[in-house]
């Protein structure tokens, strides 16, 4: 329909605004979260997952799983145009811990069949600080005979600039329980290098923006470089997303950037999908 291409554009254009954010009573957004909470828990959401390769090795080092909305009308409806929308709403909490419970199943099913690549979920800033969320994979983890690093979260940048970040007991109460911290979308805001050092993250995306313009802007190559750098001094891993061509992937190995993520390597795919692909590289 005219409302998905529109919805698709808008995602694939980066711009991530939701038509209706003007208004945020009005009878579409209204509509949308209405449709959302319907959809949760039924076979509408489903996730996607993309793999994380490394540059230098080729080794499938973890797969990000994504969540894709086959919505009845309005067809595929991506997470920019529903997840800001939700995080302003109490489907949020009920969204996560869907996601949660669908993630681990599939990484259980990959674990326990011998494709042992961790399955990065994405949380939003509200979801870290939820009390309820270290439990919750505990338990999950529990049930399904999973070591904490068989999963990964992936959190934006800007929670985990805050102070917030560091002083809650969530926040501990997961590095207690040993699931790694990847810090999201790395380099779009509020970055703080100094605060880097502190945090308990083991891995740093570097946002596709800045990858994306490799080989074709000598700024974001200076600053893809010293984020690469930087991460490295650490002790950290960097994983560049929205690698799209050769060129970049070359220009990412060539600054020792240790993995990549993107449609050169990969796009996300179904679950299936990505099976048959893990199984081509003889992951299992
Ligand atoms: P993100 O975590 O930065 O995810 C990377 C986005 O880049 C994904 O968009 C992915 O499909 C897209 N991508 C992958 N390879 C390429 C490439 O080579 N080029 C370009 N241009 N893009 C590429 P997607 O799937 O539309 O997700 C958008 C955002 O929505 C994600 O950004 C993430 O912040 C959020 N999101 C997705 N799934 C979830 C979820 O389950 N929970 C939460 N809280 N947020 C989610
Ligand atoms: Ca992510
Ligand atoms: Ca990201
Ligand atoms: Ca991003």
């Amino acid at each position: 329909s005219d409302v998905a291409m529109y919805f698709a554009k808008e995602a694939r254009s980066g711009v991530e605004v939701y038509v209706a954010e003007k208004d945020r009573n009005s009878p579409e957004r209204l509509n949308l979260l209405g449709d959302l909470r319907r959809a949760i828990g039924g076979s509408e959401l489903t996730l996607h997952y993309q793999p994380k390769v490394g540059l230098v090795t080729g080794v499938v080092e973890g797969v990000e799983a994504l969540l894709r909305w086959r919505h009845p009308v309005r067809g595929l409806v991506y997470p920019s145009d529903f997840i800001p929308l939700a995080e302003q709403s109490y489907l949020m909490r009920e969204l996560t811990q869907h996601v949660i419970d669908v993630a681990l199943e599939q990484a259980a099913e990959w674990w326990h069949r011998g494709i042992k690549v961790p399955v990065a979920i994405n949380v939003s800033a509200r979801d870290l600080l939820d009390p309820a969320l270290p439990d919750l994979l505990e338990a999950g983890l529990r049930r399904l005979r999973l070591p904490s690093d068989a999963i990964q979260l992936e959190v934006t940048e800007r929670i985990l600039m805050t102070d917030q970040a560091y002083t809650a007991d969530s926040v501990h109460a997961l590095v207690r329980l040993g699931v790694p911290l990847a810090l999201d979308d790395f380099g779009t805001g509020y970055s703080s290098l100094v605060r880097l050092q502190r945090l308990p993250v083991s891995e740093v995306k570097i946002d596709g923006s800045f990858v994306q313009r490799l080989g074709k802007s000598r700024d974001d190559e200076r600053i893809v470089r010293s984020i690469v750098d930087l991460v490295r001094s650490l002790g950290l891993r960097s994983v560049a997303e929205g690698v799209e061509t050769e060129e970049v992937a070359a220009c990412l190995r060539e600054m020792g950037c240790d993995a990549g993520q993107g449609w050169w390597f990969c796009e996300p795919m179904s679950a299936a999908d990505v099976t048959t692909w893990l199984r081509e590289r003889r992951m299992a």
